[in-house]
């Protein structure tokens, strides 16, 4: 038999989704993929239970549904004050997986060089090689997470076309300062280069840290292509709703690339969502709320246990060092399926974020509600004792 493709071959499958699925072999508390085990907003389900009744069953307008992107505008431009066309600077995609890959494949050529900080949520190295780009890494050095601009100029030096910005950040939990975009944007604009943010953690944001808008920024909103989806916000992960906003000539191409991957995404579901995306002020305010509780249970707990680890700004991921509980020898890896056999937790081994050699960190998120969170540190005092 001939080989398969090359650019199938040189990455493996998404460990997050590994991890995932040895925890689910294992019957274990599933602290690795991050997603809440609560429910969505009332108000989406019910209307969910309308849809299955009165439809829409069939393909939506490829680019989405007319009324998800009109929504979409009017909260995009409710927290960032942007305008935007919802006829001409919104695709709707299947979650922000596919809003990434279809920016990429929008913005690169095969061998063109794209800024990726590292650590960095794992797909993106996969959205390097699928579509051609050759990333260049520049460290976020922990433990605040800074990035040197000296470092990053060189990087735009190199001829990058395109950086991507995860802000908030998965795994490192940073929050961007103004000051830190302001300094991203300058040398996009110097260099001319595009910016792909991934802002799926928007609302997930501990105080006094606030999110910016990138493409809010003076001469960033015509090369900025927002990555975004519903998972985060509305509790939805497995409704797979993402969206891309961007200029109407970035849209141009994002609508074709989408138009050939998935054609479009849920009808019934996009239409279930609008609910979500009208939601007053105070949903915002409750989520991030209910978040800053499940930070500051976890985050005491493992206090208490005496674990060092990353205190996030934004997003729901701790980065916890292994060093005192890793057997000599083992990987981070190794670890992290070890301690889902031996203590019931799956965490994701921090290698799979870093470009560097990090081979001491596990990443453990807490969209748990509180038994589960406090089951899950019980479990894991066993790891002092092996
Ligand atoms: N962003 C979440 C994580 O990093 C889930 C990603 C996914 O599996 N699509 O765990």
């Amino acid at each position: 038999m001939r080989p398969l493709s090359n650019r199938t071959e040189t990455f493996s499958d998404s460990i997050i989704r590994r991890m995932t699925r040895i925890s689910d072999e294992c019957g274990a508390i599933n602290l690795s993929q991050g997603f809440p085990d609560f429910d969505p907003p009332k108000a989406m389900t019910d209307r969910l239970v309308e849809v299955a009744k009165e439809g829409p069953h069939q393909y939506a307008v490829t680019w989405g549904a007319q009324n998800f992107r009109e929504a979409v505008a009017r909260k995009q431009e409710h927290f960032s004050g942007m305008k935007i066309n919802p006829n001409e600077e919104i695709v709707v995609t299947c979650g922000s997986t596919e809003a990434m890959m279809a920016a990429m494949m929008s913005v690169v050529n095969p061998g063109d060089k794209v800024v990726v900080f590292s650590p960095f949520y794992e797909n993106y190295g996969a959205d390097a090689i699928l579509s051609g780009a050759e990333p260049i890494y520049v460290p976020l050095v922990p433990p605040e997470f800074n990035f040197d601009p000296e470092v990053l100029e060189d990087a735009f030096r190199l001829g990058a076309k395109a950086l991507i910005l995860c802000n908030p950040s998965n795994p490192s939990g940073k929050v961007f300062t103004r000051e830190e975009l302001q300094l991203i944007a300058d040398l996009a604009i110097r260099y001319d280069a595009y910016v792909i943010t991934d802002e799926v953690y928007e609302h997930i944001i501990y105080a006094p840290n606030k999110h910016t808008y990138l493409a809010t920024l003076p001469g960033m909103r015509e090369r900025t292509i927002i990555c975004n989806s519903l998972s985060k916000t509305y509790s939805i992960t497995g409704w797979r709703l993402g969206y891309v906003i961007a200029s109407p000539e970035i849209i141009d191409r994002v609508r074709k690339v989408h138009d050939f991957l998935t054609v479009g995404a849920a009808a019934p579901l996009m239409e279930a969502a609008v609910v979500g995306l009208n939601m007053p002020d105070a949903y915002y305010e409750e989520l991030a709320a209910h978040y800053a509780h499940m930070k500051a249970v976890f985050t005491d707990g493992l206090r208490d246990l005496g674990m060092s680890f990353t205190d996030p700004q934004g997003a729901y991921f701790v980065l916890v060092d292994i060093t005192p509980f890793r057997k000599k020898e083992e990987s981070d890896y190794e670890f992290c399926v070890r301690m889902i056999r031996e203590t019931g937790v799956a965490a994701v081994p921090g290698s799979s974020f870093f470009r560097e050699d990090v081979n001491h960190l596990m990443r453990l998120h807490f969209a748990k509600s509180d038994e589960v969170l406090y089951e899950a540190l019980n479990r894991m005092e066993r790891l002092k004792m092996s």
